[in-house]
């Protein structure tokens, strides 16, 4: 039987990169999906993507801004009037913002980075937790980063939001291990989707940037990026029932850059 099979996996950011290559990777394996993101074409993109891996999978788009809590409770409250339930759920949409140094990175760009990556993640786990706290089962995989481990420079919002994401993770998930929940976090290092080619393209231009890129993974010991689909086995593992016991985990997917 597939992992998947029976079983709704939401996932936001779902429109792009790591949202996307997840909601392939669990419809492949027989997920229902709802899929969540700003970008209404982007989700488009991913359904058709998903309906050639998958040609049967029963797909939900909701357009919403995960920094909005009305649209949270919505997209939750959409994919429970469509499926019934929520079993696996993807807290993944974030932003990297503008690179600065701290005391030039500016209270409006800091604020707006927290909203969507820590603000974001919160509001989607305060709903969804009611639903599966309800059934008495769920998993859910938050998206830290490596700079949710350590300082990365020139990203203050960016690395507050996701350490936060660490402490929320870690804090819900001794609260509802009890009721058969389980809550982790992924940390990717650099895994080369659109959100990283944009970052590239601002140190080295559009002619330069795959220079800087080369430059940029020289210290990592695997001396590549990431690749998206990466990051979709090792999700797809943490939102499925085989991964019961590892709750208040946070797993690097960096190819070693954070030791
Ligand atoms: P991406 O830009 O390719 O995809 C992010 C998606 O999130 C986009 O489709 C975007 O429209 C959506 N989104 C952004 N703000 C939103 C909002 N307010 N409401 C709803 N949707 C919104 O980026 P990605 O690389 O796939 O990043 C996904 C997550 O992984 C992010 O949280 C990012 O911080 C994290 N991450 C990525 C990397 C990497 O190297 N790619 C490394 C560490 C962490």
């Amino acid at each position: 039987m597939e992992r998947f099979e029976g079983k709704v996996v939401l996932i936001t950011g779902a429109g792009s990169g790591l949202g996307r290559a997840v909601a392939l990777q669990v419809a492949k394996e027989g997920a229902k999906l709802s899929l969540v993101d700003l970008n209404e074409k982007g989700l488009e993109e991913t359904k058709s993507e998903v309906q050639k891996v998958a040609l049967n999978a029963e797909v939900l788009l909701v357009t919403a801004n995960v920094a909005n809590e009305d649209d949270v409770r919505n997209y939750v409250d959409k994919t429970v009037e469509a499926f019934g339930t929520i079993d696996g759920f993807f807290n993944n949409a974030g932003i990297e913002g503008k690179q600065n140094v701290t005391e030039d990175f500016g209270s409006e760009e800091f604020r707006k980075v927290v909203d969507v990556n820590l603000n974001g993640v919160f509001y989607g786990m305060t709903y969804v937790l009611k639903v599966m706290k309800e059934k008495g089962s769920g998993h859910i995989v938050n998206t830290s980063s490596v700079g949710g481990i350590r300082g990365v420079g020139n990203q203050s919002g960016y690395a507050a939001s996701k350490h936060g994401v660490v402490g929320l993770t870690r804090n819900s998930a001794i609260e509802y291990g009890q009721f058969g929940i389980t809550i982790n976090a992924i940390a990717p290092g650099a895994i080369m989707t659109p959100m990283v080619e944009g970052s590239l393209k601002q140190i080295g231009g559009e002619d330069g940037w795959e220079e800087v890129g080369k430059a940029f993974v020289e210290p990592n010991p695997m001396k590549r990026f990431g690749k998206p689909e990466e990051v979709g086995y090792l999700t797809a593992f943490l939102l499925s029932d085989q991964a019961g016991f590892v709750n208040a985990a946070v797993v690097p997917i960096d190819g070693g850059q954070s030791y």
